[in-house]
């Protein structure tokens, strides 16, 4: 992930297509920023896309935005793309807001709820061991605990969702959406497809200048994120045009989804590349890799996913055969070019 310029709109609802609106509303992490919420014109009321995360700021940011654009009419329904906090955190808010149940897939409402009870986040003795056997030093281990973004300081979840099923459709405003699921960055994150006027509403699973996150976490150490995330580029790269208006969660909306999506391609075979020569024939654990993959300081935030990203490139060249893995009699683990 790299910082690109912040997005051009400022605060409040900003038409991008006819009957859909982008709030852009700001989210406590330095790479991010912002996250966008969409409003969708819905009969008489209004569909809304994702929270924002869950503090005094953006919930004054949504009131304003409601009073000011709704014209009286209330939200009606409300879809959560996946669980991370910038997308789910206002959740009870609105729900409470406008009586509602959230729609969501159920691996998304699941891992919502695990990480609110800390275990399926912000567990620091469990992250810990997993980032110390990963050759995480001191420092760096002592900087996430204290530098970390705790994903319950900005989430509430209502008592019960509806869930959201891939491959069914669903009526918006007079357009017919398709749900889309895809993985890699979280478990089954959700996205809307409108054929007909060729529109999709991306989540984090597409976005323009930076690349979506993809890391491996402690409760699956030999998972292969990296596989799931270019599989669901595969399917996304059939199902779309090459003129597809994205709208994605974080930056400004874009057009060309297809040369969008052989750049991604093209990164992560780029970089796995590069985390072959990085590793030559001497066994390595993946915290020695940080400093030539992310060429700038991490903060405690980032290191997580400087960490979890390094380890879905080494465990997606385990799984081509490229890289072995050793875990040492102490428990450390270490990567090395076949
Ligand atoms: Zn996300």
């Amino acid at each position: 992930m790299n910082t690109a310029a912040p997005p051009s709109v400022g605060p409040g609802l900003h038409e991008v297509a006819p009957g859909i609106h982008r709030l852009n509303v700001p989210v406590p992490f330095r790479s991010l920023r912002q996250v966008n919420l969409w409003l969708l014109e819905d009969g008489d009321g209004f569909t809304m896309i994702d929270c924002g995360w869950g503090d005094a700021e953006t919930r004054d940011l949504l009131e304003a935005a409601w009073q000011d654009r709704l014209g009286g009419r209330p939200v009606s329904r409300l879809i959560v793309t996946h669980f991370h906090p910038d997308h789910a955190g206002n959740c009870a808010f609105i729900c409470e807001r406008w009586n509602l149940v959230p729609q969501m897939t159920q691996l998304e409402w699941m891992a919502a709820n695990l990480a609110l009870r800390s275990l399926y986040t912000d567990d620091f003795e469990l992250r810990a061991r997993f980032y110390g056997s990963n050759g995480l030093s001191p420092e760096m281990l002592e900087r996430y605990r204290t530098e970390t973004v705790l994903y319950d300081t900005g989430v509430r979840l209502p008592q019960s969702y509806e869930r959201l099923r891939p491959g069914t459709r669903t009526e918006i405003g007079g357009r017919s959406w398709l749900v889309m699921t895809g993985q890699g960055h979280s478990p089954d994150l959700a996205m809307l497809y409108c054929e007909a006027d060729d529109i999709l509403i991306a989540g984090d699973q597409i976005l323009p200048k930076i690349t979506t996150n993809v890391s491996v976490w402690p409760w699956e150490p030999l998972a292969d994120p990296l596989g799931d995330y270019l599989r669901s580029l595969d399917r996304l790269e059939a199902a779309l045009t090459p003129e597809t208006f994205v709208l994605p969660s974080h930056r400004e909306p874009f057009r060309n989804a297809r040369a969008r999506i052989a750049e991604l391609k093209h990164h992560h075979a780029e970089r796995l590349d590069r985390v072959l020569e990085l590793l030559g024939r001497d066994a390595v654990p993946a915290a020695d890799l940080l400093d030539s993959l992310f060429n700038r300081a991490l903060d405690g935030h980032q290191i997580n996913f400087a960490m979890g990203e390094a380890l879905a490139h080494l465990n997606r060249l385990v799984f081509e055969g490229r890289v072995s893995r050793h875990v040492d009699d102490d428990g450390l683990v270490r990567f090395s070019a076949k």
